[in-house]
């Protein structure tokens, strides 16, 4: 979106022709400019008609008393047309009146809104929900971005909650969905193909048991075109070898423990190639060759860290190109995040960079790890040890947490990247991804993400990557008060931390909120397999409370738990004792032996296509081991391709069986409402 264009708000009437256009019906009308030519117009029309005020300043004409609807004779026409023009003048009297439009008045019928606006990062979205003057207070919408398939319309109609008012409710026929879903695609194609349109609403369309119309048209139009966000560019990617210097130095390594070129250093002696301090005070540091630039080291250098004053930079950015470095971790904040000063330095830096070919990581992060080859370039306390995940982050600090998450006792995670991403200068999330997908070692890959610059690429980007890799995202700000208020009518209505959800969900990205969330989901989509195809689960316990509880969860996180089927109950019927409960979640109650609970898994692996899911929530207790439990798990995993899912709880006697089901990747938790959060997260991947 150019900042510099004029935008301006369409009457309703060149909204209304411009729809029409598009096969977007709507009512005949015609514009007045006295209460005579309202009669004669109404007259034109046929009664009853509607009256609304014209006027460029007024966007919510019923605020301002400028509609009136049910107007039956000439003599109301007359009065309707004084009553609106006194009111609007009333409500604002800066409000240049350019008329009334007589419409045609619409049947009664459902009203719904659809919508259209620019998302800065994604592009054109289309919001469709529940509309009418109560569109605010039913906040029933959902959105697409587009361009979008048939079945995302489709399924876009099925979301919103008042989807039954259109599939007939408590006994009314339902409306034309056919209709309102080829309107939706007629307005996909309107805002498409007007390339100066930045917003527009059509509140209400009316929906009837045949056909619908919209009776208000609101469109905001810019005098240039708009200027989308960019594609994916694969010639910018960064080739893997600049991931794999030979030599690093860094710039302002330090011997004393307070400063972070003394950290930065530190973590560095590990690497298994060649590493050069460079500090114009010391000949040694840390027990290494020190060099007072970058140009007095014999060698070539590949790759450097630089945590000197943001000032210096862009002069040790001009030596690095001499020397041939590939590329520059620049930890250094003090650039575009503080103040334009900053800004104007950031932009010399990367101009000096694309002269030599440099490409930076930062400015203003903690750097970049990659614990397979030994290569930590930033101030953690202590590396992270090697593995599958790959963990991209917008904030430096949570990158901090998580390596010392990782390092705590008990915890098995490991990285193949660390990465903070700072400013994004030059390298960017998508940079960061394309790396983990060409990289053998990682399996999964994390995201935090607060805001995202070039959504579309990386739509494009993550599509491809979901293939193979799965993508877990946690997306801060979905708070309202996270969120600035929206400018616009449309707009507030669904906020930039939803077209976030949309677009994770067209391109594959399962989100989650949490940490320890995005660890476990990653942990579970990462080993084949292991995700579930749906939301239909099957509860196995020996703990009434858990049965109760689990209950709770699954609804609160869209689990079903679904009524077994009656062959199966017969079935269980034949070993189970008379007296259990026959019900879904399963209560094979305290006393439940090892041999009660593999009769369950027998029948449930001998129907698997009843179900997607199956729990299973054991307590300590006598008659029954964490380990056997375990084991009941790990056996009937061999024998269905279904999820199956351990939940210990009781705290340290549980352990040996949350190991044992670790070890052969079965998925376990220690805490009820984690799993069904957990599960939540997962088969919203599977709804896709
Ligand atoms: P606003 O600018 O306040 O959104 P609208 O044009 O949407 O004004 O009119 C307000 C309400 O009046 C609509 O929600 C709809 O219920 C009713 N209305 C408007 N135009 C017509 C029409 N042509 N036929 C029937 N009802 C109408
Ligand atoms: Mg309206």
């Amino acid at each position: 979106m150019s900042t510099h264009a004029n935008t301006k708000m369409l009457s309703e009437a060149d909204g209304y022709d411009l729809l029409r256009r598009f096969n977007v019906p709507a009512p005949l009308f015609e514009i007045a400019t006295s209460p005579e030519a309202a009669a004669a117009a109404a007259a034109k029309i046929g009664y009853p008609v509607v009256m609304k005020i014209v006027s460029p300043q007024i966007i919510h004409k019923s605020d301002a008393g400028g509609v009136i609807v049910g107007i039956k004779t000439d003599e109301e026409a007359k009065t309707a047309y004084n009553t609106i023009v006194s009111s609007v003048k009333a409500y604002n009297p800066a409000a240049e009146i350019t008329g009334i439009i007589v419409e045609e008045m619409a049947q009664p019928g459902l009203e719904l809104i659809i919508g259209g606006k620019i998302d800065p990062a994604f592009g054109r979205v289309i919001t469709f929900g529940l509309g009418g003057t109560l569109v605010e207070f039913h906040k029933d919408v959902g959105i697409r971005i587009l361009p979008c398939t048939d079945e995302e319309i489709h399924s876009l109609i099925k979301q919103i909650k008042g989807y039954k008012l259109i599939s007939g409710y408590r006994g009314d026929a339902p409306k034309d969905e056919e209709f309102l879903f080829q309107t939706l695609k007629n307005a996909c194609e309107f805002f498409e193909k007007n390339d100066k349109v930045v917003e527009f609403d059509i509140n209400p369309l009316r929906l009837y048991e045949k056909g619908g119309c919209a009776v208000d048209a609101r469109v905001i139009v810019q005098d240039e075109p708009i200027e989308l966000p960019p594609h994916y560019d694969a010639s910018k990617i960064v080739p893997i070898d600049y991931y794999k210097p030979r030599s690093v130095a860094v710039i302002g390594a330090s011997d004393d423990k307070t400063k972070m070129g003394y950290a930065v250093f530190h973590n560095l002696l590990q690497f298994p190639g060649k590493v050069y301090p460079v500090n114009n005070k010391r000949s040694e540091i840390q027990g290494v060759k020190c060099y007072p630039t970058l140009s007095a080291i014999p060698g070539p250098v590949d790759m450097v860290t630089i945590t000197v004053p943001a000032q210096l930079v862009p002069g040790i950015m001009e030596e690095c190109g001499q020397k041939g470095v590939k590329m520059a971790v620049v930890i250094t904040a003090g650039f575009k995040e503080m103040d334009e000063d900053g800004r104007a330095l950031e932009n010399r830096m990367v101009e000096i960079a694309k002269n030599y070919g440099i490409r930076i990581v930062g400015p203003n992060c903690l750097g970049l790890i990659l614990p397979p080859y030994k290569l930590d370039t930033t101030y953690v306390s202590t590396s992270p040890l090697p593995g599958d995940l790959a963990f991209i982050s917008q904030s430096g600090a949570i990158v901090n947490a998580v390596v010392g998450i990782s390092l705590s006792e008990g915890s098995e995670m490991g990285y193949s990247e660390v990465v903070s991403v700072g400013n994004q200068s030059d390298l960017d999330f998508l940079d960061y991804m394309s790396y983990a997908q060409r990289d053998p070692h990682t399996k999964a890959i994390i995201l935090y993400i607060e805001e995202i610059k070039n959504g579309v690429a990386f739509m494009e980007m993550a599509k491809e990557i979901t293939k193979t890799k799965p993508i877990v995202a946690i997306k801060a700000g979905s708070s309202q008060r996270g969120q600035a208020a929206a400018a616009s009518h449309t707009g507030s209505l669904s906020g930039a931390y939803e077209v976030y959800m949309e677009a994770f969900r067209k391109c594959g990205v399962t989100p989650v909120k949490t940490l320890p969330g995005a660890f476990k989901v990653a942990k579970i989509l990462s080993d084949a397999n292991r995700s579930p195809k749906g939301r239909r689960a099957v509860v196995i316990t020996n703990a009434g409370g858990f049965a109760v509880l689990s209950n709770d969860y699954a609804e609160t996180w869209g689990i079903e738990i679904i009524d077994l089927p009656k062959e199966m109950i017969d079935e269980m019927n034949t070993f189970l004792p008379p007296f259990w409960n026959k019900n879904n979640p399963i209560d094979l109650l305290g006393d439940a032996d090892e041999a009660r609970f593999r009769g369950v898994f027998d029948v449930l692996c001998r129907n698997p296509e009843l179900w997607d899911m199956a729990i299973l929530v054991n307590f300590p207790n006598k008659v029954l081991s964490p380990e056997q439990i375990a084991h009941v798990l790990i056996d009937y995993s061999k024998k269905t391709d279904n999820l199956l899912i351990g939940t210990l709880v009781g705290g340290d006697c549980m352990k040996p069986g949350v190991s044992l089901l670790a070890q052969h990747n079965i998925p376990v938790f220690e805490e009820l409402e984690f799993t069904y959060r957990t599960l939540g997260h997962l088969s919203w991947t599977a709804d896709r």
